[in-house]
């Protein structure tokens, strides 16, 4: 097979990358996805678009998930006039929780340092916290609001990405799997693959939790991706108990427009396993009635499992590995893969198409791994 552009990986940075480059103008995309598109964990994931929530401290990653995050209202309108799909991007922001003290200075300086960096936050006494959300708990003694930290269903987000694929005409190969990259002079030239071999001028590794498994010529791919498996669950109710996307310490709690409420999620290093395991099932209920007692009691009605890509520093892995030409690599995006996937492709069009030199192509730079 041939191919222009060969993006290895149907997620949603895989997928969000070929939309971004077809909208460049570029052709002979080709997606090439070992199972289905979006099955892995942009599926599994929660769609909070938490750059606040999630975000420790100033610095790259911020300034990169804010800039992120900024994207989706304009992604939303362009998906829907262009697929149909609504991918219900939620702008009622984020709560999150204290419970005790210590939740609530370590909240309290989050809201600091953000609110320096320019952001919006708000502090909130326990019956404001209460006030915004009546369904959490009476022993909630105070929160924080963010007001622009969104969320999206990533499950439609995807299904939209991969009509946009077939409405443009951008070439997707399913029940394919990569294994190796064709390596002349220095230049990428394609890959091999369980069903042939690919010509490609320029190759992009969009593998997730699996990118360590490709080779480059005979060798690994010179970074560490390792997966950190998630397990959540969802219940039902009848009619929307909440409106925001619920944080706390120990959990959260994402509610969606079809009365489903998630509850995410574990962490564990685990290997390729998407097992769902009893104790975790149980952990997760224990998280929903720690922040709203009224989940506790409702059967779980989903539960789910997904890996997330981690790099060893838990940062994006973004742009060229020096020293081989024609490949690029967009990885590692670990808890944050929903919200970073409009600036990851935008990124790596630009460098791609302008070489377009972001200072993000330093900070998360694939050689930064590199020991020499
Ligand atoms: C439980 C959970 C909750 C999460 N919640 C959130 C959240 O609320 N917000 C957020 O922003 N992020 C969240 N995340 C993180 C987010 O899901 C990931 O960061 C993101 O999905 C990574 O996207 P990806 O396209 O790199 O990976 P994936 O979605 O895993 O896609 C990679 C694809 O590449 C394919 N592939 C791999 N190797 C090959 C090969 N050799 N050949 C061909 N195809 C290959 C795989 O089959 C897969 O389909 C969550 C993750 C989990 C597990």
């Amino acid at each position: 097979m041939k191919s222009e552009i060969l993006i290895i990986g149907g997620g949603i940075i895989g997928l969000s990358i070929a939309r971004e480059l077809d909208q460049r103008g570029l052709s002979g995309i080709m997606v090439v996805e070992q199972g289905y598109c979006g099955e892995q964990s942009s599926w599994a994931a929660a769609g909070m678009l938490g750059a606040q929530a999630e975000t420790d401290e100033p610095g790259d990653m911020l300034s990169f998930c804010v800039e992120s995050r900024s994207m989706y209202p304009e992604l939303a309108g362009s998906l829907l006039d262009d697929t149909g799909i609504d991918i219900e991007l939620d702008q009622k922001g984020t709560l999150y929780l204290a419970f005790d003290d210590d939740d609530a200075a370590r909240i309290s300086q989050r809201v600091r340092w953000q609110r320096n960096a320019g952001l919006e936050a708000l502090t909130l006494s326990g019956p404001e916290t209460r006030r915004t959300e009546p369904f959490v708990s009476p022993e909630v003694i105070g929160g924080a609001l963010f007001p622009n930290d969104w969320q999206v269903d990533n499950r439609k987000l995807l299904s939209a990405l991969r009509r946009y694929a077939d409405l443009r005409g951008i070439t997707v190969v399913e029940q394919t799997t990569v294994n190796s990259l064709n390596i002349s002079n220095g230049v990428v030239t394609g890959a091999g693959t369980s069903t042939g071999e690919i010509s490609a001028d320029r190759t992009i590794i969009a593998t997730g939790a699996w990118t360590s498994l490709i080779k480059i010529g005979a060798f690994p791919v010179p970074i560490a991706v390792k997966p950190i498996r998630g397990q959540m669950i969802a219940f039902r109710t009848a009619k929307r108990l909440f409106e925001r996307v619920v944080y706390s310490t120990n959990g959260y709690m994402v509610p969606r427009a079809d009365g489903r409420v998630l509850i995410g999620a574990t962490s564990e290093d685990v290997g390729f396993n998407k097992d769902i395991s009893a104790i975790a099932t149980a952990g997760l209920i224990e998280t929903a009635s720690k922040i709203a007692p009224a989940l506790g009691s409702l059967p779980v009605i989903e539960e789910w499992a997904g890996l997330r890509p981690a790099g060893p520093d838990r940062m994006p892995i973004l742009g060229e590995f020096s020293g081989v030409r024609g490949l690029y690599v967009a990885t590692g995006h670990y808890r944050n893969g929903i919200l970073l996937a409009p600036r990851t492709a935008e990124l790596i069009a630009d460098l791609m198409i302008d070489g377009g030199r972001s200072p993000y192509l330093d900070a998360f730079s694939p050689d930064r791994f590199r020991i020499s």
